[in-house]
């Protein structure tokens, strides 16, 4: 294998039976096809592998926006970002019923599947992906083996295992995951109209949860190109009559939750399936291994309602892929002081511990009861509705004050 990265070859013709790569990405999932891409557009050889040529119709993050935003513009895919998805600019959240505040600021809702196929669309050369499942991985200090159920091979100086939440090849490699909280959240995805066909009167809503018992952090409802998307975060037993519910009468159930929604939504159906998702909140071990990294939800999973899924993965992607993987590649040797750098990283580390600390978060924000937790919940939503008040009376009085104190 060439140690120089920057020289760019095709990768051997799809017939033979090994494949060549500077680096194997396994898995096409939004992690695996942001890297393959700024990888690629680097100039280094990229091969792509994954069971499914598209991906498919299944729910996963919808909406991106915030600091999420900023790290999609440094990797240069904002503009495709931009091009497939549905824009907004204004979120009311509500809370029984009435305003709490609004949020501002740019965000694009789609499927996830248009998220992923804008990633992959980022390739230079489209026959970097590889369709096939891979079976097997064997790494070193030096060059990496892959096994793929078609039965061609490839090799690589570099492996990302980019599998999200399936665990089967890394488990093949001695990489566990570890429970930190069995079903820790439950997820249910649908898209709604109103019946006359008139449109809501808001480009997007967040409703919070009412009561600590029924377990519900918010609803959040955005556009998406098929209409108004709906994501609803949930701390609650999974097994509980209420998902049966959800799934059966979801409009007449959401209203049930969430009462205060009602004078919002009107007269509305449900106009597609009702997808539903419970999350365990897990993280690998003995993934500090020769020749092969793990980023996105394969290193560790996340909580919906949280929302720093993507955030993490981008933190993967941009430090692994503008940082690490050039300059490992630019000496000999894959060995375990190269792979440790990235698991040292002090911009990772950060973004995985958020991610776990706003889990908690919104989990004892929405079903906590104590007098604490009760106490905190009212603050909270206090403070907010307060803010917001200050700055309709006085527009950009309290950015001011924040900058001043801050200087
Ligand atoms: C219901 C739900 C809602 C969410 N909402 C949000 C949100 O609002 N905000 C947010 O930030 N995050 C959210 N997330 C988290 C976010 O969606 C994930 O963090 C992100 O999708 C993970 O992407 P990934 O590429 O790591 O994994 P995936 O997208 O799961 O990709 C894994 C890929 O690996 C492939 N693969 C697996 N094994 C093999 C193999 N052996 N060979 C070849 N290919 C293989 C699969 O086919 C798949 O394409 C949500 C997650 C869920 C489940």
């Amino acid at each position: 294998m060439t140690a120089d990265s920057t020289v760019t070859e095709p990768i051997a013709a799809a017939a033979t039976a090994t494949t060549f790569a500077d680096i194997a990405i396994v898995g096409g999932g939004l992690a695996g096809s942001l890297a393959a891409s700024v990888l690629a557009r680097a100039g280094h050889r990229v091969a792509l592998v994954d069971k499914r040529a598209v991906y498919p119709d299944e729910f996963r993050v919808e909406k991106i926006g915030g600091q999420q935003l900023e790290m999609l513009r440094r990797l240069g895919f904002i503009r495709s970002l931009a091009s497939v998805a549905c824009s907004y600019d204004r979120v009311l959240n509500v809370r029984e019923g009435k305003v709490v505040d609004v949020s501002v600021g740019q965000a694009y809702g789609l499927p996830y599947a248009g998220l992923v196929a804008m990633a992959r669309g980022q390739m230079p050369d489209p026959s970097s992906l590889i369709v096939d499942e891979v079976t097997a991985v064997t790494c070193s200090d030096d060059v990496q083996h892959l096994e793929l159920a078609s039965g061609r091979r490839l090799n690589a100086r570099l492996v990302v295992l980019a599998t999200g939440m399936a665990g089967a090849l890394g488990y093949k490699l001695g990489i566990r995951r570890r429970v930190l909280a069995a079903s820790h959240s439950v997820s249910f995805g649908f898209t709604i109209a109103r019946r006359d066909g008139t449109p809501f009167d808001f480009k997007a809503l967040t409703c919070y949860g009412e009561r600590t018992a029924d377990g519900v952090d918010y609803l959040s409802l955005f556009p998406v190109p098929a209409g108004m998307r709906a994501n609803l975060f949930m701390f609650r037993d999974p097994t509980d009559p209420v998902m049966r519910d959800l799934r059966r009468d979801t409009e007449a159930t959401v209203l049930r939750l969430l009462p205060g929604l009602q004078p919002y939504l009107g007269d509305f159906r449900v106009t597609d399936r009702v997808r539903n998702w419970v999350m365990d909140l897990s993280v690998v071990e003995g993934h500090l291994q020769p020749g092969i990294v793990l980023i996105g939800d394969a290193f560790q999973t996340n909580c919906p309602a949280a929302g720093t899924g993507v955030a993490r993965l981008l933190v993967d992607v941009e430090r692994l892929c503008t940082e690490y993987a050039p300059r490992w590649l630019a000496t000999e040797g894959m060995g375990i002081e190269k792979i440790s750098e990235f698991y040292s990283d002090r911009d990772k580390i950060a973004a995985d511990q958020q991610s776990l600390k706003m889990a908690r978060f919104r989990q004892a924000l929405t079903s906590r009861d104590d007098i604490s937790w009760d106490v905190r919940r009212r603050l909270h939503f206090l403070r907010r509705s307060i803010t917001h008040r200050v700055d309709q009376m006085r527009p950009g009085w309290l950015a001011h004050v924040r900058s001043a104190l801050r200087a």
